[in-house]
């Protein structure tokens, strides 16, 4: 348990709770007439391994694999005939990527993605589990495309836009699906929390800027994070960013420097478009 923490970084009670249910906690996220993700825990720090596909072209994506995911998440890729088009990485951590080889001799076609700034990370993964004492774990395919800011894949009519946030990792990155119907947002923000910033070229700074990104999107905004349990928006803008971001802030910055809430709603664009709550 102190080496998930460790690595993770995130503060949320509720993740306790999903470690331990290890894959029994297979979760549908959504499934409507477009859009069908489903998630489950995999791998050695049970990150989550989510499933997205378009309903009519019947193109999906895997994203983040930290181990296999298990015959529940693979028979709803079987049973409902998707093609995986793709195999992205929210980051390069290897609790997110420990999985891709399988998947990619699963899924021969998919085009694995990882942002450009994670390039480097991503070919040194192997060594990543040596720092916590784990077993080295084995070679991760090729990656096909280097995923940039803005960018936009496609399942059908679905669009993946990629949006970069560095600071738990340099190459960091959202996934908007729809967009606007569903937010990937690996261990940049995972309920009540964030991930930590002092691994393999994190950064508190570039991680307080990325949080301004969440500013734009709606309240209902689902949130599948990397650990733990679904959000959404509007729960994390009420209940996440500004108490556990402040006190990371208050960590990092000089002691004579005083932040107030005021002062906060003037520089700290997330928590300007949060003012009702605050
Ligand atoms: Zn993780
Ligand atoms: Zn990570």
């Amino acid at each position: 348990m102190i080496i998930v923490l460790g690595l993770v970084g995130v503060v949320g009670v509720k993740l306790f709770g999903i470690l331990k249910e290890n894959r029994e906690n297979f979760r549908v996220v959504l499934d409507n007439e477009r859009l069908h993700v489903v998630t489950v825990p995999a791998g050695v720090l049970q990150a989550n391994c989510i499933l997205v596909a378009d309903k009519l072209s019947k193109n999906a994506v895997i994203v983040d694999a930290g181990g296999d995911p298990g015959k529940e998440f693979l028979s709803v890729i079987s049973d409902n005939g998707y093609f995986i088009k793709y195999i992205l990485a929210t980051h390069a951590h290897f609790d997110h990527v420990a999985g891709f080889s399988k998947m990619k001799k699963r899924f021969p076609e998919a085009k694995v993605g990882v942002h450009i700034s994670d390039k480097e990370l991503y070919v040194d993964v192997p060594k990543q589990p040596a720092l916590f004492n784990l077993p080295k774990m084995g070679s991760v395919p090729d990656c096909d495309i280097l995923l940039k800011d803005k960018q936009i894949l496609h399942l059908g009519a679905i669009g993946i836009k990629v949006i970069h946030t560095p600071g738990h990792s340099p190459g960091g990155v959202l996934f908007d699906i729809g967009p606007g119907d569903v937010l990937l947002t690996g261990d940049t923000l995972m309920m009540g929390g964030f991930g930590r910033t002092d691994l393999w070229g994190g950064s508190s700074k570039a991680l307080e800027k990325s949080f301004s990104k969440f500013s734009t999107f709606p309240d209902d905004m689902i949130i599948v994070s990397g650990h733990g349990p679904e959000t959404t928006i509007g729960y994390e803008r009420k209940w996440n960013f500004y108490s556990h971001f402040m006190k990371f802030k208050q960590r990092s910055i000089p002691s004579d420097t005083t932040r107030t809430i005021d002062r906060e709603k003037k520089e700290d664009s997330f928590v300007s478009s949060s003012r009702e709550y605050l």
